[in-house]
């Protein structure tokens, strides 16, 4: 059985380990660099990206995590998550000192924090989600929708080369919100080991997003 990690340094921990086992993996914490040396795959849950950029920084884990991001571990972020992945933040914090919020890095994306607003703008919807046929129930059925959950979310603005979109909030979607501005959003990406969700799947019973990221831990997709 392959053994994922679930960064435990500050977000929902807990509902990621219980879809992780429910998917067929067994899961443990990971706050310490000898933890993480043990783990095949890695959940970075959602949270606050600030926060969790200063704890990874304070429990010595930045450079390691770096280290076995670009020696090809597989990772999964969700929301802060998926923030910590990104090569780039379009409007990063900055602490007292001016010195701007970082991230681990690897995967080729801009993102934007809090880009659909703030915890009122908060918002449900169901995203067609690429990647999940192995879900479908019958030859040439689709698979069903994904009801996604999205908290203070970030979305993707700028994908780099290699990186597949696999799934987009259309403006009608959120429409309580006209952050959108009339456009699509990207919200779900893909590059080779790192998958990244804007939204939370831990949250709502969703399971194919983490079955799809453990056959990705597996070799298998
Ligand atoms: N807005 C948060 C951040 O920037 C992410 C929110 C979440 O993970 N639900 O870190």
């Amino acid at each position: 059985m392959v053994n994922i990690g679930v960064l435990a340094l500050q977000g929902d921990v807990r509902e990621h380990i219980a879809a992780l086992e429910h998917s067929g993996a067994s899961a443990v914490p990971v706050r310490r660099p000898a933890e993480l040396d043990a783990v095949d795959g890695l959940v970075i849950p959602g949270g606050e990206s600030t926060t969790i950029d200063k704890l990874t920084r304070i429990f010595e884990l930045a450079v390691p995590l770096q280290k076995r991001i670009a020696d090809g571990m597989p990772v999964y972020g969700s929301c802060a998550g998926m923030i910590m992945l990104a090569d780039e933040i379009a409007d990063p914090s900055t602490d007292l000192k001016g010195n701007p919020q970082q991230t681990l890095g690897g995967l080729d994306i801009t993102v934007r924090r809090n880009a659909f607003g703030r915890q009122r703008e908060s918002f449900e919807t169901d995203l067609r989600f690429s990647g999940l046929e192995f879900s479908a129930t019958g030859p040439g059925a689709e698979p069903a929708p994904v009801h996604a959950v999205f908290i203070r979310a970030p979305w993707v603005e700028r994908v780099g080369e290699g990186v597949e979109i696999l799934a987009q909030v259309e403006p009608q979607e959120a429409s309580h919100t006209d952050t959108l501005h009339g456009t699509a959003r990207i919200v779900a990406v893909r590059s080779r080991h790192l998958l990244a969700t804007s939204f939370h799947p831990e949250v709502t019973g969703e399971r194919r997003i983490h079955e799809l990221f453990i056959r990705i831990v597996r070799g298998e997709a």
